[in-house]
């Protein structure tokens, strides 16, 4: 991650740089910043700029060994401290789940600790424990491996409870070389004993011209890229799961699958299906709860037209061309009967794959019984 990704914050990036060009950086930050700002982004660019072994002016080089580490977000003297959960009967700690972060974070920087856990498929609360405290202490007390500085990024150490007042001493007095990154979104949830020995950085709410410009270099045009701006209020994670969610993600996704099913294409569909098996239970859910509410438009759609639908052109065509092709009143409720009970099965751990299978062929018996009376 360089400071070019990083969504605006342009002045704290700035700052970040003379201090750090001029030794002055502090040994202890806390990055805070209200839900989407970027402080993980934030801390992930500052630590490849100081590892980084070709500085430029105003970034890292992006191509040297050490920013390619950091790249995979697997440089070894950069250590990552995150909320973890219950691994069977075992304590957890960062270590055991440090796979699944780099995964989670390489896809989504400014993704949450609530999408955290939920990625990892947990209904229980994360915690930052003890053991985890005692193992940084003694991983930042070993000699860097490659670099000048070894550095720990710690996100949401608020998750730390009272044990994290065993940090205070490396916090007071850390090992030589050694910097603490804390990347929090409720600074006021941190054991104050931790906040009173760090400095506060403090993010800046983006502006709405701010992301709308993020989200035209991630494809977006312009009129749906002001329009998640302004719901976004501030907060790029909701800004990208807008346009995840609605347009890149869900409509493509369902425009092939009533490709497959209305023509009947079967390797196709088999291809659909794996698609869909291969992504993650809360996507697998949220893409048929998002096909539930789009025929929920449909109705209204057919009764009072487009005023006052939030649609998008694509979902506005989709919706015109099931009508084209038949789709009544009481086949949507069939259909929409059969995601619902999708999404129950899903979360009873079906076999997803067997799941979007048979779904597909009853949805598809449903559009042929559709077709032949149309031709009767
Ligand atoms: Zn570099």
């Amino acid at each position: 991650m360089q400071f070019n990704n990083v969504v605006g914050q342009h002045e704290l990036i700035a700052k970040i740089i003379t201090l750090v060009n001029n030794h002055h950086l502090p040994h202890a930050l806390m990055l805070t910043g209200h839900e989407g700002s970027g402080g993980l982004p934030l801390a992930l660019a500052t630590a490849q700029f100081i590892l980084c072994a070709d500085k430029q002016a105003t970034d890292s080089c992006g191509v040297c060994s050490s920013c390619t580490k950091m790249g995979k977000l697997q440089h070894p003297d950069i250590h990552f401290s995150f909320p973890t959960i219950k691994n069977r009967d075992k304590i957890p700690t960062s270590n055991d789940f440090i796979r699944e972060f780099r995964e989670f974070v390489s896809a989504n920087p400014y993704g949450n600790d609530t999408d955290w856990l939920k990625f990892l498929e947990s209904e229980k609360q994360g915690n930052i424990t003890a053991l985890e405290c005692r193992e940084i202490i003694q991983k930042l007390q070993l000699r860097s491996f490659e670099s000048e500085y070894k550095i720990l990024i710690m996100w949401y150490p608020e998750y730390l409870e009272k044990e994290g007042n065993i940090l205070l001493k490396l916090i007071e007095e850390p090992t030589d070389k050694t910097l603490l990154f804390f990347v929090t979104s409720n600074a006021e949830e941190i054991l104050p004993t931790i906040q009173s020995r760090t400095q506060l950085f403090s993010l800046k709410r983006l502006t709405d011209n701010e992301i709308k410009e993020a989200l035209m270099e991630r494809g977006v045009n312009e009129g749906k890229a002001i329009q998640y701006a302004r719901i976004a209020e501030g907060d790029f994670h909701k800004a990208l799961s807008l346009m995840s969610e609605t347009e890149n993600d869900f409509v493509n996704i369902l425009r092939n699958w009533l490709n497959c099913l209305y023509a009947n294409k079967g390797i196709e569909l088999v291809e659909w299906v794996n698609g869909m098996a291969d992504l993650n239970k809360e996507a697998q859910k949220k893409f048929l709860e998002y096909v539930i509410q789009l025929l929920e438009h449909m109705i209204r759609f057919k009764t009072i037209g487009s005023q006052n639908l939030v649609l998008l052109e694509s979902e506005q065509k989709i919706i015109e061309v099931l009508i084209a092709k038949g789709m009544t009143d009481f086949f949507i409720t069939e259909i929409s009967d059969l995601l619902e009970n999708s999404i129950y099965e899903i979360e009873r751990n079906a076999n997803t794959k067997i799941l979007f299978h048979s779904l597909s062929l009853r949805i598809q018996k449903i559009v042929l019984r559709k077709n032949l009376a149309l031709m009767s």
